[in-house]
């Protein structure tokens, strides 16, 4: 654009374009948590307007539609005081250009034009809260650019451009919180680029199409949050809790992700570049040398037969799944059905759902977990049917989550029944409840089982035989030291390691700022997977791992050791455990197993585990 063409429209105003300017080569670190290179434009996803139909209220609303902007401004507030405090571990170059816009944001939620036109437009004309946000800063955002005159040197053009950009980044915020909007416009994803977000709802990930991405960055979330997990069945490569990244991107940015090593590097140089493709194709190597594994068996050097499973977020690793070698889905997390949509799914398309999913893993068992609800897994489809208060619990992880929602809504869990009973016809299947933490609720949700069960027979269903197994998750601390009673109520146990270690080391699983202290090995954690793996090998009852746990080579002898025989993972491990299966001797697990178990020290523990193969000294 020349120096006196005037600005574009507004929506072509907020298009990124590429410029050839030379950029800085700037690193980020993060959390690794999805293996694998990725070498792409960067997309920001702050980038895509939000679609708000206008809509408009009834004069005795204005209170409360005032009330949800306030909901949505301190929101925002929290949201970016809490990036704001993430910055200082990034070096003084990058704070000092990050941390100015920040404290813009901040400022414009305080009693700016903004928030007065926006206040004036619900009371004045109307509008909804979030209709009156995107009025308000569009209108901004036009006035600011209306300035631009021509003869305005290209500098000021640009900055009047940055300032218009911030109004409706603020807007977008706004938006989101007071939508809570799933980010929708993945539609416009390049193809092949590394996507850049603050954070990333497990909702928004559900949306992502594997295919087309390169790789996924975030500024917020932990190593096993749901996000995190969802990433890693997808098979995806992606650097969670990267402080700064979504706000030190500019249009035009390429990166190298690197999601083993947990770092992001924005504009590489040409020789960093170079190393990344080797990185690449070395990778892809390794994959196709791992995949031949395939058709091996899972067992130990001894002859120990070890079962290997897939957990399943979304259908779309079906097919990652059936080459991955995985014998069965060991957890399928049904959540996916109940999120991106509005009603909440009857019995007939969780069927169809389920049945397509049982037959496509052609006669190798599926364990179906009930809906799981809560914590960071928003779900609009129950909020916007009053099944769920629209305003979260004060501590959502400790609220109505997974089994105490189904049993207060026992129509939620007699659909899901229902549905999975019918599914349960055309190939094996086991029934699993999430979030137990006492006998009553297993008792409970077996009556419901049984009665639905019986209703399916009255009314001329097609069901399997017997009634599949009703097992439960064993992944609240409560659980686990009550296993010997649970033992005497569930068909089989499955260890949930991301909540127990959550809930054990109090310790957010998703949250960036206490990544550190999220421990899986921690010896408290250890003992409670020991306690409820005794009790279930007493009682003969199955019981296996499908947290992320289940997923790491490294701790592959450790849960042998330990007398697991069944693990469950996201579909890309389950190779190198099956690898690491194939190369240990059950007794040497056993014995490794009894010194980290002797251990209190968590990093005495991680020392063992890093060293296990290696000659000892004792
Ligand atoms: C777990 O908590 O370990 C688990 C497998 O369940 P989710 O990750 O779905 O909470
Ligand atoms: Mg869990």
């Amino acid at each position: 654009m020349s120096r006196t063409d005037p600005p574009p429209p507004q929506h072509q105003r907020l298009r990124r374009t590429a410029s050839t300017d030379i950029r800085a080569e700037r690193a980020f670190e993060g959390i690794a948590v999805s293996p694998g290179v990725a070498i792409g434009p960067v997309f920001g996803t702050s980038e895509p307007d939000p679609e708000i139909a206008r809509h408009k209220i009834q004069a005795a609303d204005i209170a409360s539609e005032g009330a949800r902007l306030d909901a949505a401004i301190a929101q925002s507030r929290t949201q970016l005081a809490k990036l704001r405090a993430r910055l200082n571990v990034l070096p003084d170059e990058s704070r000092a250009e990050i941390a100015p816009l920040i404290e813009a944001y901040i400022r414009m939620l305080g009693p700016s034009r903004l928030i007065r036109g926006v206040r004036r437009r619900i009371e004045d004309t109307l509008l909804s809260a979030e209709s009156a946000v995107v009025a308000e800063s569009e209108a901004i955002a036009d006035a600011i650019m209306d300035q631009a005159e021509p003869g305005l040197s290209a500098e000021d053009v640009a900055s009047l451009r940055r300032r218009a950009d911030e109004v409706l980044e603020i807007g977008r915020r706004l938006v989101r919180n007071l939508t809570r909007a799933p980010f929708r416009s993945f539609a416009g994803l390049p193809e092949g680029a590394i996507l850049v977000s603050e954070s990333l709802r497990p909702a928004d990930a559900a949306l992502l199409d594997p295919a087309r991405l390169a790789g996924v960055a975030t500024e917020e979330g932990g190593a096993d949050g749901h996000t995190a997990v969802m990433l890693r069945a997808l098979g995806v490569p992606a650097v969670l809790g990267v402080a700064g990244l979504a706000h030190a991107i500019r249009p035009g940015d390429t990166a190298v992700l690197d999601g083993t090593a947990g770092t992001i590097v924005l504009n590489p140089s040409p020789p960093r570049l170079a190393a990344a493709r080797r990185a690449l194709t070395a990778y892809a190597r390794e994959r196709q040398k791992l995949a031949r594994l395939r058709r091996l068996p899972a067992e130990t050097d001894d002859g120990e037969a070890v079962e290997l499973q897939a957990n399943l977020e979304l259908p779309v690793e079906l097919p990652l799944i059936v080459q991955s070698g995985a014998v069965g889905i060991g957890l399928l997390r049904t959540e996916f059905l109940f999120m991106n949509r509005e009603t909440v799914p009857d019995e007939q398309t969780q069927f169809e759902t389920y049945r397509s999913i049982v037959e496509a893993m052609n006669g190798d068992p599926v364990t179906i977990r009930v809906l799981d609800w809560g914590g960071e897994k928003e779900i609009e489809a129950l909020s916007s049917a009053g099944i769920v208060p629209e305003v979260a619990d004060t501590n959502p992880a400790l609220g109505l989550r997974g089994i105490r929602l189904l049993l207060r809504r026992p129509e939620l869990l007699e659909t899901q029944f229902a549905a999975v009973l019918r599914a349960a016809a055309f190939g094996p299947v086991r029934v699993m409840l999430p979030m137990v933490t006492t006998v009553a609720e297993v008792r409970a949700a077996r009556d419901i089982y049984d009665r639905v069960s019986r209703r399916l027979r009255r009314r001329g269903e097609r069901l399997a035989e017997k009634a599949p197994p009703l097992g439960i998750m064993i992944e609240t601390p409560g659980a686990a030291l009550s296993a010997d009673a649970l033992a005497l109520e569930a068909d089989f146990f499955a260890i949930g390691t991301n909540d127990l270690t959550a809930y054990t080391l109090a310790v957010d699983r998703g949250e960036s700022d206490v990544a550190d202290l999220y421990d899986p090995i921690h010896p408290a954690v250890l003992r409670l997977v020991q306690f409820a793996t005794e009790a279930a090998l007493r009682m003969r009852m199955p019981v296996s791992v499908c947290g992320e746990m289940a997923g790491n080579p490294r701790l592959t002898p450790l849960l042998l050791g330990l007398g697991l025989r069944s693990f469950s993972m996201n579909a890309g491990a389950v190779p190198r455990v099956k690898q690491a299966v194939r190369a240990v001797e059950i007794d040497d697990c056993a014995r490794f197993a009894r010194r980290v178990m002797d251990q209190s020290d968590p990093e005495r523990i991680q020392a063992l585990v890093d060293s296990f193969g290696q000659p000892t000294a004792d």
